[in-house]
């Protein structure tokens, strides 16, 4: 086990009154695992990550990894968000170089972390372009690719394809998974799409509405088989359509 949530509650104070956001969450990460969590908007997806990433501290329960508390921030858990928060002055190269300068690392191995996350995401010959410059599927390869570099124990993803078109959605979700199995990731990502959570997740987690509490886990196993698949398509066959079912049920409550 890598991360375990222990009846993490949490209360947003706010000038007006507080804001119950999560009630009771027990939830343990494992090692290699694609873990997709699904809820309605305002259910408190956000902040559980921000919890996991240490961003903020809960309110009553406890969050640890390797059974020590998670304190604040750290490399260890890399965080990608919907919008690309990067550096637009500097190269897409300098914005994936960046975690592993700051770990004081050797100039050969940081070129060579670089070089091969940047081949990952098939963005080498856009390393010295500036982050301006490309489009938001690219900013957001870039965004994982600097995620990857820190070589984080678990990757922390906030609705990251949210804001990409249809297919540039597509093919992100092609890559992430790709990645997944390529590096033996431990991925935690939090989605609105129920295809999205099914066709890459091993486990999906549905919350329900705020304060959210996990109402159901289903462990999913149709990623394997998009691997296979040349187009990195899931076989939609009754397995699917029932567990879908029922998520839908789950979530329209
Ligand atoms: P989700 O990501 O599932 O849409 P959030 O975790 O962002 O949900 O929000 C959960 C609840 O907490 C919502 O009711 C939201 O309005 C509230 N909330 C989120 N952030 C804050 C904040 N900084 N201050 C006060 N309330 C917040
Ligand atoms: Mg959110």
């Amino acid at each position: 086990m890598l991360i375990d949530i222990k009846n993490v509650s949490y209360t947003y104070e706010t000038n007006t009154r507080p804001i119950k956001a999560l009630d009771n969450i027990d939830l343990q990460i494992n090692k290699g695992e694609f873990i997709c969590v699904l809820g309605p908007s305002g259910c408190g997806k956000s902040t559980l990550l921000k919890v996991i990433a240490g961003y903020i501290k809960p309110t009553t329960g406890s969050c640890l990894m390797h059974g020590e508390t998670i304190t604040g921030p750290d490399w260890h858990r890399g965080v990608v968000f919907q919008s690309p928060t990067l550096y637009p002055w500097m190269s897409v190269r300098r914005n994936v170089e960046f975690g592993p300068r700051m770990k004081g690392l050797s100039p050969e191995d940081v070129k060579r972390i670089a070089n091969r996350f940047l081949e990952q995401v098939e963005l080498i010959d856009y390393s010295e372009k500036a982050t301006f410059e490309l489009s938001g599927g690219m900013k957001q390869r870039v965004a994982l690719a600097r995620a990857l570099a820190n070589e984080p124990e678990v990757i922390l993803m906030d609705e990251p394809f949210g804001a990409l078109d249809a297919l540039t959605r597509v093919n992100m979700q092609n890559f992430i998974r790709k990645i997944w199995k390529k590096n033996n990731s431990t991925i935690f990502m939090i989605t609105h799409d129920i295809d999205e959570a099914m066709s890459l997740g091993t486990r999906v987690v549905v919350m329900s509405k705020s304060p959210g509490k996990i109402l159901k886990e289903f462990n999913v196993d149709f990623t394997y088989a998009a691997i296979e698949n040349k187009h990195g398509r899931v076989r939609i066959d009754e397995e699917y359509m029932n567990i879908k079912e029922q998520i839908l049920d789950l979530i329209s409550k």
